[in-house]
Formats: C-alpha cells, sequence, structure tokens
C-alpha cells in the first residue's frame, strides 16, 4: 500500500498541501481496490466529525482517543464521552462502523514531559504544542503497530487553529520511528471545516472552549472551577438518563 513519501518525493519545492496527498493516496487505493484500516486520533468530537464522513467513504477507521494533555479529568470524562457518542450516532446514521478505542488516560506523563523540558509558560501554538502533537501521535503510531492497522493519524488537521504542516510533519517523523505508515491530511479544505460545524449543530456536538491542556487554559483566563462543575453535570445528566 502507498506510502506519503511516494507522493512527497513528486512535490519537492512546493508548500506541500497534504489535502492533496491524502486525496492522491486515496485514488491509489482506488486503482489497487484495497480499503485500508487507519488508526486514527482525536482530541474531542468536532474535529472528527466531517472526517469520519470523508475518510469511511474510504477506509476502516478506529478513532483513537489518546489525549494526556487533557485538565480538569472530569472535562476529559466529558470529551470521552462525547466522542464515544458521536461515533455511536455517526454509526447509527450512515450504517459505517467506525470504532472508539481510548488510550489509558496518564496525565502525568503530559506534566512530566511538560515541566522537564521547560514547556509550561509557551504560549498556545508554540514548542508546548509542538511537542504535544508528537507525544500524542507517537502514542498512536505505537497502538496503530500493536493493533495491526495500515495507517495512524489525526483528525485535528481540521481545526483552523491548528498548525497543520507541522502535525504532517511531525507526523512523517513519527512514522519513521514505527512500521506503520502515517496518513497526511488537511481536513480543513474543501470546506471540511465549514462541514463540521454544520454537523456539530446536526448531531448536537458540545464544543469545548480550550484546548486541553492547564498551561494554555490558564493562559486564556478559564476558570477551572466552573469548568470542573459544568463537565461534572454534564456526565451526572449523562448517567442518570443511561440508567
Ligand atoms: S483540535 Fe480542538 S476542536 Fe479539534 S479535536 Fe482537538 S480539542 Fe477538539
Ligand atoms: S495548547 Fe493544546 S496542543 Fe498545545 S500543549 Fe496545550 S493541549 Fe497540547
Amino acid at each position: 500500500m502507498i506510502q506519503a513519501e511516494a507522493i512527497l518525493d513528486k512535490m519537492k519545492h512546493q508548500k506541500i498541501n497534504y489535502d492533496k496527498v491524502l486525496r492522491k493516496m486515496i485514488r491509489n487505493w482506488e486503482n489497487e481496490g484495497v480499503r485500508p484500516s487507519i488508526l486514527l486520533h482525536s482530541c474531542c468530537a468536532p474535529c472528527s466529525t466531517y472526517t469520519l464522513e470523508f475518510l469511511s467513504e474510504h477506509a476502516d477507521i478506529a478513532i483513537y482517543f489518546a489525549n494526556p494533555n487533557i485538565h480538569p479529568k472530569n472535562e476529559y470524562l466529558r470529551r470521552v464521552r462525547v466522542q464515544e457518542q458521536f461515533v455511536s450516532d455517526f454509526n447509527a446514521r450512515t450504517g459505517h462502523h467506525v470504532q472508539y478505542i481510548e488510550a489509558p488516560y496518564q496525565p502525568h506523563e503530559f506534566m512530566k514531559m511538560a515541566k522537564s523540558r521547560g514547556l509550561t509558560e509557551e504560549p498556545e501554538g508554540g514548542a508546548r504544542c509542538t511537542a504535544c502533537f508528537g507525544m500524542r501521535l507517537e502514542m498512536v503510531a505505537e497502538a496503530a503497530v500493536e493493533l495491526g492497522y495500515d495507517y495512524f493519524g489525526s483528525a485535528i488537521t481540521l481545526s483552523p487553529k491548528k498548525n497543520a504542516q507541522l502535525i504532517n510533519e511531525i507526523g512523517l517523523d513519527v512514522q519513521q520511528l514505527y512500521d506503520v505508515k502515517y496518513l497526511p491530511s488537511d481536513f480543513k479544505k474543501n470546506k471540511g471545516y465549514e462541514r463540521s460545524i454544520a454537523m456539530c449543530k446536526d448531531y448536537d456536538i458540545f464544543r469545548q472552549c480550550y484546548c486541553g491542556c492547564v498551561f494554555a487554559a490558564q493562559q486564556q483566563g478559564i476558570d477551572f472551577k466552573t469548568i470542573n462543575q459544568q463537565a461534572k453535570a454534564f456526565l451526572t445528566q449523562l448517567d442518570s438518563h443511561s440508567v
């Protein structure tokens, strides 16, 4: 099956449009008559909406929720439940069989990484985010090898707030360390982001108000007491409905 490098080598000296790279890979799968399996990182439901709608037509997907960066725990649990619910609703409506897999929640690993590398004061979009993308893409690659997926990738290139060029460069670097291929993407292109907003409304998906880590949230002035209360109330309401 095709590797991204086969296409990227022909695009040297151009600004890479990773959406075009992905579409070329998909054409190659179609020509070969294959439907690959993809382990796709996501950190909450919104980025996975259009991404699943688009990719499920061409491949078998499992969402991999690997996010030790999210703080506090109740907010992490809320994002888990929203993600899981979206996958289930999406499957029910479309007839697809997207799977949902959750990595163990180990926030101390993220804190250790950020503190030991002196990244706690970095602004959002800076070196801490580069390290955070790398950490999570490595988790996905490792799990993809263990579970036998053809590709690993991330839904978060859909977010206009995230640097898709950087995420793809990190993904291609991580690919060198693991025996699994990276799936390049820029899901926000071709009106992917606009479609995700419409799908969030349609599926009634909660949109979080900060990226996830304690450091960026503090810089943004997020009140954790309120976040905790709202997340707890959300979880309690869900549990009372499922009794
Ligand atoms: S990048 Fe932001 S919106 Fe997208 S999945 Fe992660 S937390 Fe959610
Ligand atoms: S702002 Fe988001 S991407 Fe950056 S380090 Fe924090 S959680 Fe990770």
